[in-house]
């Protein structure tokens, strides 16, 4: 009786409430099938690994339409802010590494976010316990930095396009998305549901990506036109369309409603970076990484430096010995990034010496067999739970590589959206430590540091092997390692170098496998007392790798996409 008086949409949150701790019981018992296969292809002419089946096509098609790689790797990108909202888009940031054929030297295009020029080392209010006392950093405007998703991208393709293709051919297949709409698959029903409290925050958010508060499910349909129109505009007049006039204006106005300090002179003065990646080896093949404001390509250089110092295909795939090695390795190379590695513009990083071979062998001497080391210093790992962002690869038959990682940070940034724009600004200042004191601390203009590490592996010859990048905060640099590690060491394909199971630690807190790491394994890692936490199998923690690989007869292009995400491979 008294529930016929309750209002409509008390009653559906009443019985969503019902449903989700159901489900929450559901999922405890049982874990969601992944679909595992289909994802990988092969080609002899062009292959594009993304996060989206309809984004990694849309790359392909560029290609098939004369386009080089970073046409295909544009057109993928601007597709994703589009397919995967939750994880990047024209209000984020990233990294483009590209080597095309002709390069003698690879280049990194660094368009990461900046902070605001009112940014300060203490904005955030700062606890007892040394944490952030409210969620100011994470959700709203003041957790927004410039961004450097449009500069990055059209810089990228007017500077290494093959201009065979104008910027609107280009970005026409991501327009086209947002006005048609693409269905909510179950990976995007579920973050819209873990993420549900920061997006009806926000009504703009809200309306996009949930039914009257209630979050969209498998088979809805998300249109936004409002992206589209934004895009088209963008098109038409390139960068400033974004970064000047009556966009940035209506981005100002959108952060600082929500509490930021972003204005419109922050994002004209954006600038993006073009830098000389870190370069090392692993095992005869050449590394070739994302430097600062990453602290990405340092520290994968690093292990794989140190593990170059044991025999790891005789050591065995996922072994506890392996395994051991993995874990001394992260520890030590975590601790390192938390005392050196941050902006370059503004701090001085040991560059060389991180990513050098005898600092490796000097750590590597530290690593004991029959016990793990302790934890090597406090640090704060809860800062990088969460962690979204998305992850592209292109190779073609030219010889021509690229690979970008981008990002809002967390899945859906800061929650807030910029009215009649359609996308959502990011969350990056939380990539700060949020005091001062630290390398990373926040000065105005700063990049937060990053853990994206789109990286190049070129084969002892010298010629173009393997391109292959990971969204997942942290695990981000384990995740990138590890696939090189599998197929450098254990001869993997691609996508079984993608789908081996992770694992993941920093230089303190637990040691993380996946679910599917064996049973054996972890019971020889904990009698060595190693602590250790089981994540589940397929779990989106550990990163979603997207890869692309000529086979050592130079003749086959094959792509590895993860199924920890709705990555899919397409080629031709
Ligand atoms: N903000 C994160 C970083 O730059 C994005 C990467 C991620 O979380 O996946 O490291």
């Amino acid at each position: 009786m008294s529930m016929c008086i309750l209002p409509g949409g008390y009653l559906k949150r009443l019985f969503f409430t019902v449903f989700s701790l159901l489900a929450a019981v559901g999922i405890a018992c049982a874990q969601t099938p992944v679909d595992l296969y289909g994802r990988d292809a092969q080609g002899k002419l062009g292959i594009v690994a993304s996060a989206k089946p309809e984004a990694s096509k849309v790359g392909i098609d560029i290609l098939r339409r004369g386009g080089n790689a970073i046409d295909a790797a544009v057109a993928t990108a601007f597709a994703l802010g589009v397919l995967e909202p939750n994880a990047s888009g024209i209000g984020g940031g990233g990294f483009v590494i590209v080597k095309l054929a002709h390069m003698k030297d690879a280049v990194v295009i660094d368009f990461r976010e900046s902070a605001p020029a009112a940014a300060k080392a203490d904005m955030y209010p700062i606890g007892d316990n040394g944490k952030v006392t409210n969620v100011a950093n994470v959700v709203g405007g003041l957790a927004c930095a410039v961004p450097g998703d449009v500069a990055g991208l059209l810089y990228a393709l007017d500077t290494f396009g093959s201009k065979k293709l104008t910027r609107a051919q280009v970005m026409q297949p991501a327009i086209d998305w947002a006005h048609k709409g693409f269905p909510v698959t179950a990976n995007l029903s579920k973050i819209i549901n873990d993420e549900l409290g920061k997006i009806n925050k926000f009504p703009a958010t809200a309306k996009l990506y949930t039914n009257d508060g209630l979050p969209l499910e498998v088979g809805d349909k998300v249109k936004n036109p409002d992206l589209g129109a934004t895009l088209e505009m963008i098109a038409r007049k390139g960068k400033d369309g974004f970064y000047r006039g009556d966009l940035a204006k209506r981005i100002v106005s959108a952060v600082r409603d929500a509490g930021g300090v972003l204005t419109e002179e922050d994002l004209a003065n954006y600038q993006i970076k073009i830098r000389q990646p870190v370069t090392g080896t692993y095992r005869g093949y050449n590394i070739i990484s994302t430097p600062p404001a990453s602290s990405g390509g340092i520290h994968v250089i690093q292990m794989l430096n140190i593990l170059e110092n044991f025999d790891m295909a005789k050591l065995g795939d996922g072994t506890p010995a392996a395994l051991h090695v993995w874990s001394e390795t992260m520890k030590m190379a975590f601790a390192d990034r938390a005392k050196y590695t941050a902006d370059t513009d503004f701090v001085k990083v040991p560059l060389q010496g991180l990513t050098s071979k005898a600092y490796a062998r000097e750590l590597a001497a530290n690593i004991d067999m029959k016990k793990p080391m302790p934890s090597v210093m406090a640090g704060d790992p809860s800062r990088y739970e969460s962690g979204s962002t998305t992850s592209l690869s292109v190779m073609d038959k030219q010889g021509n590589m690229v690979a970008i990682t981008k990002t809002i940070n967390h899945f859906f940034g800061s929650g807030v959206m910029v009215p009649d724009a359609g996308f959502i600004m990011n969350n990056e200042m939380d990539d700060f430590v949020p005091k001062p004191g630290s390398v990373n601390s926040i000065e105005p203009g700063k990049r937060p540091l990053s853990s994206m590490s789109p990286t190049l592996v070129l084969d002892p010859e010298g010629k173009p092997f393997m391109t292959v990048g990971s969204p997942g905060s942290t695990r981000i640099l384990g995740a990138v390692a590890e696939v090189i590690s599998n197929v450098i060491d254990h001869k993997m394909s691609i996508q079984q170098a993608v789908m081996a199971p992770r694992f993941f630690r920093m230089h303190s807190g637990d040691y993380n496998l996946e679910g599917r790491v064996s049973i054996n394994t972890k019971n020889a890692l904990e009698a060595m007392g190693h602590k250790i936490t089981l994540k589940s199998d397929w779990d989106p923690f550990f990163g979603g790798v997207h890869a692309a690989l000529l086979d050592r007869n130079r003749k086959i292009l094959f792509g590895g996409a993860d199924p920890r995400r709705d990555g899919y491979v397409a080629a031709y």
